[in-house]
């Protein structure tokens, strides 16, 4: 194995080989061109005109929303700490599963999350079409496997539930599984296809959801870091400063929408009671590159890791879940965990290129699933606590709160997720 870049970014290693080293620059320079057009574009905020909605956090969630709002008209100016996408959306592995992810003690969540997945299709179709950005859309579907008896047991009630639920899913034998992927192991004794299971690089999803922002009008701004929100008067209104320069900043806005993933719960000034608990959720996730004859075309799910296939040749495998607060740090045991896990499953992936390993901090809710709707203030709407389904629900998200901003309108879907039932 060559490496001809290594370097230190963070809590990030790039080992990069000549082919990725180019590929990394591209990507790169495509983001930094379309920073640039979002702030040059605008400029600083018009704030003669009417206020915008303010979005905090330019994750997955902040940026989906802001352009659901953006393309409907709407004045919309997204506040971000560090760079547009580069937290836990980046890091994601892109399964947009539903199926094959959720269990059977949360039916609420794996509705919400049908119901995003069904939502997908067109919206990333209208998506591609108005960022002109490919987004690596895979609909594939999903192999989950179990490589001894007990996992084939546990296995064999999920599928009982799914199938309780109308989940289009089969059940495989090892061989079976075998003739579907020949790069799983022989090992494997059973299979459930879960074939609407898609995933999508999310990666490339960022990058049309900032371009497809700045078509419709949106604002970005980047190295602002909201420190307080003020909710109680009648215009909301925000305390920020300039990360490079630690200029104080304060912006009004017509409604704020609060979408800072992990780190919500260190902004101040909530109302009384209304302060949401957000803890980060470490994971570690590598990303490889898949050498012929190697290939895997469905996403790969085991008791241990998972393996998710990018058509550009990557493989990106994952991933821890520990609860280390904010811990910055790459493991040797979580990299072993990750590696072991997806080694059982896929036993090829040793001769595989390793170019990433990322650390990204899930946002979750102290019931492990989403908050979103309005606080008892009817101008801060909170998109939260997406944990481990933040790609996939950043859908139905981003379609509730179009709903429920732009129309007024409340959204059923969303309901069972709302702030005030903590
Ligand atoms: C290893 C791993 C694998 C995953 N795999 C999947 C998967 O396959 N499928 C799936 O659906 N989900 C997956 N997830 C979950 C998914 O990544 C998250 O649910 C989702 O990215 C959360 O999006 P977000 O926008 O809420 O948060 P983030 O992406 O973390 O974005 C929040 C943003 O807010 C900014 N911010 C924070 N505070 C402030 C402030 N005060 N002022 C301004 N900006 C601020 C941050 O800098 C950040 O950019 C995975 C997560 C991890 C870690």
């Amino acid at each position: 194995m060559r490496f001809e870049q290594k370097r230190w970014e963070g809590a990030r290693i790039h080992a990069v080989s000549g082919w990725q080293a180019c590929r990394f620059k591209e990507w790169k320079a495509i983001l930094s061109d379309l920073r640039n057009q979002a702030t040059l574009k605008h400029g600083a905020s018009d704030m003669s005109k009417s206020h915008p909605v303010v979005v905090i956090g330019g994750g997955v969630i902040g940026l989906s929303i802001a352009w659901r709002l953006a393309r409907r008209g709407e004045r919309v100016l997204v506040l971000e700490r560090e760079s547009v996408g580069k937290a836990a959306s980046r890091v994601a592995a892109g399964m947009l599963a539903a199926a094959a992810e959720v269990g059977f003690e949360e039916p609420e969540l794996y509705d919400l999350c049908r119901e995003s997945l069904s939502e997908w299709p067109a919206y990333a179709d209208t998506l591609q079409r108005e960022s002109g950005l490919d987004l690596d859309y895979r609909s594939f579907g999903t192999l989950v496997v179990a490589d001894d008896r007990d996992a084939a047991e546990a296995l064999r009630r999920g599928f009982r539930f799914q199938q309780g639920q109308g989940y289009p899913v089969s059940w495989l034998s090892g061989g079976e599984a075998l003739e579907r992927e020949p790069m799983l192991s022989p090992r494997i004794v059973a299979a459930v296809s879960v074939p609407e299971d898609h995933a999508v690089d999310n990666r490339a999803l960022l990058a049309a959801l900032v371009k497809a922002i700045v078509n419709a009008g949106g604002e970005i701004r980047e190295g602002v870091e909201v420190k307080r929100i003020d909710a109680d008067a009648s215009t909301p209104s925000v305390a920020a400063i300039e990360k490079d320069t630690g200029e104080p900043i304060h912006i009004e806005a017509s409604r704020l929408v609060v979408a800072a993933g992990a780190w919500t719960s260190d902004l101040e000034g909530w109302p009384a009671g209304g302060k949401p608990s957000i803890r980060p959720v470490k994971g570690q996730i590598l990303e490889l590159r898949m050498r012929a004859p190697f290939n895997l075309k469905h996403v790969v799910r085991g008791p241990k890791a998972y393996l998710v296939p990018r058509t550009d040749g990557r493989l990106i495998v994952g991933a821890t879940s520990e609860e280390m607060g904010f811990d910055p740090r790459l493991t040797v045991g979580g990299v072993y965990s990750v590696m072991d896990g997806a080694w059982e499953i896929v036993p090829g992936i040793l001769d595989q290129d390793l170019l990433n390993i990322d650390i990204g901090f899930r946002p979750a809710s102290r019931d492990h699933q989403p908050i979103i709707g309005f606080t008892s203030n009817p101008r801060i709407f909170l998109a939260l606590g997406h944990y481990r389904h933040g790609i996939v629900l950043s859908v139905i998200t981003a379609l509730a709160a179009e709903r429920i901003l732009m129309d007024d309108e409340a959204d059923s879907r969303v309901a069972a997720f709302a702030p005030g039932r903590f």
